[in-house]
């Protein structure tokens, strides 16, 4: 039995073990160990190191960390010097005994294995790439990135073959910041996507603009196509067939197709796994064994928008899981409040955030009772130079105007607008909250209404019916007359078709035109002359709706479509 030194005789010291020593463990170590000098605390893991910036792997095998210590946040020893927390590294736990209340541990250089009794466990073992069961899966040259040794692999790889081509396979998060990395070290990048769009998680119309901006870097995207097999050809250089049967030339490939719950352990142990196949915990993230927490990649929790449980490979929450374990297993009353889904992802230049639930996830959990605006505000005032739009979607429920979710794209400003709604959201907050919101404004950082502020204006407008709005996939199958209000020489540089043109500079002394027993679907570029055009046209007899986001939003759905 292995631990730290201390002061209290070994036997009357509570043993708290825990197995993963990263983000979920680690920070229930620390925490626990400023809650409680009297316990003994072990980390286990089955890695090299522990502590380690997993988010940073990307960007050190894009040469932007040179440094691999730069990764390592902190050591064992700096574990055992500042904490007096034990940690056994290349140590991996092989069975859980809850009746004995013990881990087995093997220990990965000797192959030796022990058991070390505990009081309390605390399971972090995080989660496990997804590597589809496909024909050259294992072939050398293809990576999935979890690990700093799986980003050496990669960085030496490419060093060693010159690798001038890769093929990333999946269009998530990881797989995004892979692409980023692969072009900075000047590698030509394919994507290869099962899914029509890139980030599932996003809305497909919100997606447009980061798929058009990665076509315009050069990257390469073969969406909507999933991976069949991978080839090895005579020269050694791996082919990438998709189920199409494209074939993909693949100096290098990056499997980041997502990851699921590590549960062995759990599932060995008879802990209770949840229906989405991440370890069952309460709020206080314990397991079914009342000396068992867990917490991370591995669990499953409640996502506060939707209710439904819900799995959510993400660091903060991971974080704050091990923070609230370790409050519970030293007797304090914390809970975990359940996750929202914020994340945010940089490609070239460009700033993709959510918070809260999709359009397709609301509908997923059966949530109907909700309404969406569109907005293409800069990132700060129009009149000081540089202003760059965010493209910004909003849910909200109605009738009460809860927030639900939001979605942006842009180059600056966005993940800030993105963080202040999902603050928001912790409050279970309005719409009405976002108008109210009074946030920082100089003309460099924001505008005096904040993208933020007209968010929720617009959907205020939206519930006390000042702006009713369309539905963009109401196009096809309406009746109503499409009213263009943009001047005459944008409308001739595109517009919807079938849409009439009467600019809303002569909308009041033309009005008269349109018939009054038509419903009217309004639209300009971005939706605020559409606005003005509704709400006179509702004032003088109409039935007028706005195309929230106007033609931008318009030709994101167009983009969005799968070809
Ligand atoms: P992990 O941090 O994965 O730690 C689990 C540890 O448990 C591992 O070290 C593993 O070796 C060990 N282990 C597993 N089983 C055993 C066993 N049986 N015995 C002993 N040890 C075991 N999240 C963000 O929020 N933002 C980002 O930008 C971001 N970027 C990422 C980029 C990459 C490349 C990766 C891989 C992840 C990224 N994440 C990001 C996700 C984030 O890193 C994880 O959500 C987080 O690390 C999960 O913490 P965890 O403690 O649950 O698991």
């Amino acid at each position: 039995m292995t631990g730290g030194s201390s002061d209290t005789p070994l036997l009357a010291r509570r043993r708290i073990l825990i197995v993963g020593g990263v983000a979920g463990g680690a920070s229930c170590a620390a925490r626990l160990r400023r809650l409680d000098e009297s316990v003994e605390i072990v980390i286990f893991d089955r890695g090299p190191y522990v502590a380690f910036a997993n988010c940073g792997l990307p960007y050190y095998v894009g040469n932007v960390i040179t440094d691999e210590k730069a990764l390592l946040i902190a050591t064992a020893a700096m574990f055992r010097d500042r904490f007096n927390i034990a940690v056994h590294t290349d140590s991996e736990v092989i069975a859980v005994d809850p009746s004995a209340r013990a881990i087995t541990v093997r220990d990965l250089v000797t192959g030796y294995s022990r058991q070390e009794p505990y009081d309390a466990l605390v399971l972090a073992p995080g989660a496990v790439p997804v590597r589809p069961p496909v024909p050259g899966i294992d072939r050398p040259g293809v990576f999935v990135v979890r690990n700093i040794p799986d980003s050496r692999h990669i960085r030496s790889w490419i060093a060693e073959r010159r690798a001038t081509t890769a093929v990333v396979v999946g269009g998530g998060f990881i797989g995004l910041e892979m692409v980023e990395n692969l072009r900075h070290r000047g590698l030509s990048v394919t994507v290869l996507e099962k899914l029509p769009q890139l980030m599932g998680q996003l809305d497909p119309e919100v997606a447009a603009p980061l798929q058009e901006h990665l076509t315009a870097k050069g990257v390469h995207l073969h969406l909507g196509d999933g991976l069949a097999c991978i080839d090895q050809d005579e020269d050694g250089g791996l082919t990438v067939v998709a189920e199409s049967g494209t074939r993909l030339a693949a100096g290098l490939v990056i499997v980041a197709i997502g990851v699921r719950p590590e549960t062995t352990l759990a599932t060995r142990a008879g802990l209770a796994i949840g229906a989405r196949g991440g370890i069952a915990v309460d709020a206080q993230m314990r397991t079914s064994d009342s000396s068992i927490w867990a917490v991370g990649d591995a669990v499953e929790v409640a996502d506060v928008v939707t209710g439904q449980e819900t799995v959510l490979p993400l660091a903060g929450p991971a974080n704050r899981q091990g923070r609230v374990a370790a409050e519970s297993i030293a007797g304090r009353p914390t809970h975990f409040r359940g996750i929202q889904g914020t994340a945010v992802v940089g490609v070239l230049g460009l700033t993709v955030a959510s918070t809260g639930a999709s359009e397709k996830g609301l509908r997923r959990a059966g949530i109907t009772a909700f309404e969406k605006v569109y907005l293409h505000p800069g990132h700060h005032a129009g009149y000081y130079p540089g202003a760059r739009p965010i493209h910004l979607k909003l849910l909200f429920s109605v009738p009460d105007g809860r927030i639900l979710g939001a979605q942006a794209v842009g180059f600056e400003g966005v993940e800030k607008r993105i963080d202040v709604i999902a603050t928001a959201i912790q409050f279970q907050g309005t719409v009405h909250d976002l108008a109210e919101s009074e946030l920082c404004y100089a003309p460099q950082f924001g505008a005096a209404k904040d993208p933020v502020n007209v968010a929720g204006m617009m959907a205020q407008n939206v519930l006390n019916g000042d702006m009713a709005v369309a539905d963009w996939r109401m196009l096809e199958s309406t009746e109503g007359l499409l009213l263009d209000v943009r001047e005459p020489d944008e409308f001739a540089r595109g517009h919807i078709p079938d849409a009439v043109n009467l600019p809303l500079s002569q909308l009041r002394s033309r009005y008269t035109e349109l018939a009054r027993e038509r419903a009217l679907l309004v639209y300009c570029g971005v939706g605020q002359r559409a606005y003005f055009a509704a709400r006179f046209l509702a004032q003088h007899g109409y039935r007028a709706r706005n195309l929230s986001g106007g033609y931008t939003t318009y030709t994101a759905f167009q983009r969005a479509r799968p070809v």
